[in-house]
């Protein structure tokens, strides 16, 4: 089965000196676990504007080297790759700077798939949920949303706030996919989506990775697979079949469900969701199919340089 992932903060791990084997993702965890596609985030929120973001995003670029499998910089292949592989997307958009030639240049470098427009600040784009429904996207956000759609790379509404989302389902043409947050009505927290929310992204196409950290599963101290599912079947109920996927937060989570500690443990969430009762057509799409043919649809219309 291909298993693919949206979201992890491994290669931040690695640039703050975190060893490979302790890292909840790497190759031999991918193997065996039998992920074959993970997202790879350049995290460069944490300062929002007051840091050195785009350095930060450089800096955290040159580790991919160190991860000992292939990262599609430019086009994916013809079929759903069966090995570890991965591709590249920025976690904060104060790694531009403000600055279309950014974007440019994080496509060329990396061939970034999606960017999260925020993390927890404000930036020169938008203002995260942490901080509030509103305001809305600043100018150079709807600049950055047309040159997106030309290049092809999606608009990651985690962490943005709901303003910024309708702002991005209203004025962008690709769908908004939320890498990495999960149903709000199942736990009340600014970093989950609402209904209307997830409604507009199942409408649309889009995409949403089930967040794996615990805090965002549940109000409880502890979570189980039971809690990764309640999110999954929440979302399959409301229509989500196409658009649902995994988006673990490995490697930028300190709580994670019972069982569910890294890569390496995919097959028994497999498995879980297959004694669930869903039938296997369904956990291959949100085990992978659905991220990777999200990933396919833009990848075949890019204009690479
Ligand atoms: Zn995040």
């Amino acid at each position: 089965m291909f298993i693919a992932d949206s979201h992890c903060d491994t290669l931040s791990g690695m640039r703050h000196g975190r060893k490979l084997d302790d890292l909840m993702i790497n190759r031999d965890k991918m193997l065996s676990g039998g992920l074959c596609m993970q997202t790879f985030a350049l995290f460069t929120g944490s300062k929002g504007v007051h840091g050195t973001a785009y350095q930060d995003g450089i800096d955290t670029l040159a580790q991919r080297e160190k991860l000992g499998i292939p990262i599609f910089n430019a086009s994916l292949p013809e079929t759903a790759p069966e090995y570890p592989c991965g591709v590249i997307s920025i976690e904060g958009g104060e790694a531009l700077e403000g600055k279309l030639e950014r974007l440019y240049e994080f496509y060329s470098i990396a061939g970034i798939r999606m960017i999260a427009l925020t993390w927890n600040f404000e930036n020169e784009i938008a203002s995260p949920a942490k901080l509030g429904d509103k305001p809305g996207l600043k100018p150079f956000g709807f600049s950055l949303l047309k040159e997106m759609d030309k290049l092809k790379i999606y608009a990651d509404v985690s962490h943005l706030n709901e303003a910024g989302f309708w702002d991005v389902y209203n004025n962008m043409e690709l769908p908004p996919i939320a890498s990495h947050s999960n149903n709000k009505e199942l736990c009340n927290v600014p970093r989950n989506l609402d209904r209307a929310q997830i409604k507009a992204i199942i409408e649309r196409k889009g995409y949403i990775g089930i967040n794996f950290y615990t805090a965002f599963l549940t109000d409880k101290p502890s979570s189980t697979f039971e809690d990764v599912y309640r999110h999954i079947d929440s979302i399959m109920e409301l229509g989500g079949e196409d658009v649902l996927g995994f988006g673990s937060d490995f490697d930028g989570i300190d709580v994670w469900p019972e069982g569910l500690y890294d890569a390496s443990c995919y097959p028994r969430l497999i498995e879980y969701l297959l004694s669930r009762g869903y039938d296997e057509r369904i956990v291959e799409k949100l085990a992978g199919l659905n991220l990777w043919q999200l990933l396919k649809k833009a990848d075949l219309a890019r204009c690479y340089q």
